[in-house]
Formats: structure tokens, sequence, C-alpha cells
């Protein structure tokens, strides 16, 4: 069985390692017995806050892109590993908007989407002014969300992200993963979500339009390094046809505290001892 990976980052961007680079990248591949590697570059057309910087993101620069595409397209494996093109970039609302525009989806062979921040949904459009995570208890703007979050409901956003995930996948034909997904939640609990009152079956109700979405595009389920709280939700996509691959999202070849690219292989055994079935890209 070839072993790939579609979620490796690539030094040219900062939250990257330095050492994140083509030649590096192939050695490791070549030690970890992968056969196929997508050097991601992150993307955001735009901020939420409509500047070149939010929270831990950063806007497109064109000329890092061109050069990302001259390098890793002329780049030449000294071990016959295959090098392919893409990009890591966000879901933005529940009509499946995300922030790559179609003519830069042309110029690379995938898209990795991502939920990086909460999406914007009818009934409740996205506040750039402030980020969860960034924010603490007692803080006035955390228990207005708060108050806005049990207004709604977890189910509400579960609901939002499915639709908006699938709107994405039949809009955009590169869409080829969704990044880290695990078991799928993990945005929402960035964002303060109660998802864990949300019963077994009812999330797995919730969740199977997009599970089945996934399967009927061949759009693969990423394992990542987070933990996996929901085992049913993994369990179900499985049982309606959905084919997962494992990635440490490298951000670092082996030593850094977390994100590395050789956590591949635990998460590997991972998806191993869960049962979970492996896809591959038809490029
Ligand atoms: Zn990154
Ligand atoms: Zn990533």
């Amino acid at each position: 069985m070839s072993i790939v990976d579609y979620h490796v980052h690539y030094y040219l961007d900062k939250c990257a390692s330095s050492d994140m680079t083509l030649p590096n990248i192939d050695d490791c591949s070549n030690k970890l017995g992968i056969k196929e590697v997508a050097v991601l570059k992150h993307y955001s057309h735009c901020m939420p806050n409509g500047e070149d910087d939010w929270a831990n993101w950063h806007k497109i620069k064109p000329e890092q892109f061109e050069r990302y595409l001259d390098e890793v397209r002329s780049y030449k494996s000294r071990f016959g590993i295959i090098f392919r093109t893409g990009v890591e970039t966000e879901l933005l609302n529940t009509k499946g908007d995300i922030n790559i525009p179609p003519e830069a989806q042309d110029r690379i062979d995938m898209v990795a989407l991502s939920m990086h921040h909460m999406i914007d949904m009818p009934k409740l459009p996205l506040d750039a002014t402030h980020y969860p995570p960034h924010c603490s208890e007692g803080d006035p703007w955390i228990m207005e969300w708060d108050k806005k979050v049990r207004d709604l409901g977890a189910e509400y956003f579960v609901e939002s992200i499915v639709e908006a995930n699938c709107n994405a996948i039949k809009r955009f034909p590169k869409v080829k993963t969704l990044s880290h997904l695990n078991d799928g939640l993990y945005m929402l609990r960035d964002y303060r979500v109660p998802v864990e009152e949300i019963p077994d079956d009812t999330l797995v109700e919730l969740m199977e339009p997009l599970m089945k979405c996934m399967a009927e595009n061949d759009v693969l389920w990423e394992i990542g390094g987070q933990k996996i709280y929901r085992y049913a939700v993994l369990n179900r996509a499985k049982e309606l046809g959905v084919k997962f691959v494992p990635t440490g999202d490298a951000h670092f070849l082996g030593n850094g505290p977390c994100l590395n690219f050789s956590d591949h292989i635990s998460l590997q055994k991972l998806m191993d001892e869960m049962g979970l079935p492996n896809g591959f890209i038809k490029f």
C-alpha cells in the first residue's frame, strides 16, 4: 500500500519551521515510507477583519504564492516521491464559499479545507472583533458570546458547519480533504459551543449529510493530532463509506513540540486501531 500525506507545510509560511524545505521534506518522506506528498501553502484571500493579519492567520502575498508554485513544480525528488501542490484555506460561510478564488484553485492540485474560525451563518453573522481562544473568562465579550451560543443551541452550529462543508465540496472540485477533521467538532469546541451536550445518536444524525457528501465526492477525512472525543462520529462515517487519511499537519520535520511530519506514523496506527480505511486522491 502506498503511503501518502496530503498536508505538509512549507518554510515560506511563517508558522512552519525554516527547515521545511523541499530537500528536507523529500528526505523525511523517504524515511517515513511516504510515496506521495502534498506540500501546502496557507492561502487566505481575505481576513475576517479585512486586514492583513487576524488571530493566527495572514492574508496571502501573491508573490509568495508564485514562488511556492515555481519551487514545488520544479523540484525533482531524489527518491521517486511524487510532490503535489495545494493550499490549506478556510471555509467561510454556510453557502460554502472558501478563502481562495477559483482562478487560484485552477493552478494547484488540491485544496485542503479547514475550519480555522467560526463561519458566517444566517442566525449569527461572523464577528471578527474577537477570537474566543484569545479571550479570557469574565471578559464581557466572551460572556455575551456564551449567551448567543446558548440561545442558538449547539445543534444549530453543527447543522451549519455540515451545510457549509457540503456546499463547498459540491461547488469546488479541488477540495480533496477536510483538514484535521478528527471528530468534526474542534472549531466549535474552540468557540465554546457545548457540543458534548449533544447525544451521540443526534450528533451522528446531524453529521450524516456531510459523511454521505464526502463519500460520494471522494473527499478524504483527515485524522490529525488532536484527541478524539466522539468515536461514534468516526464509526458512522466509516459505515457510510468515508475514507480517511492520517497527517501530522507538519509544521516541523520531527523536532517540534507538536505538528511533526513524523506524527504521521502514530496517526496511521490510531487509524488502524479504529479500523478506519485509508483513502487516496485520484489526481
Ligand atoms: Zn500553519
Ligand atoms: Zn495545516
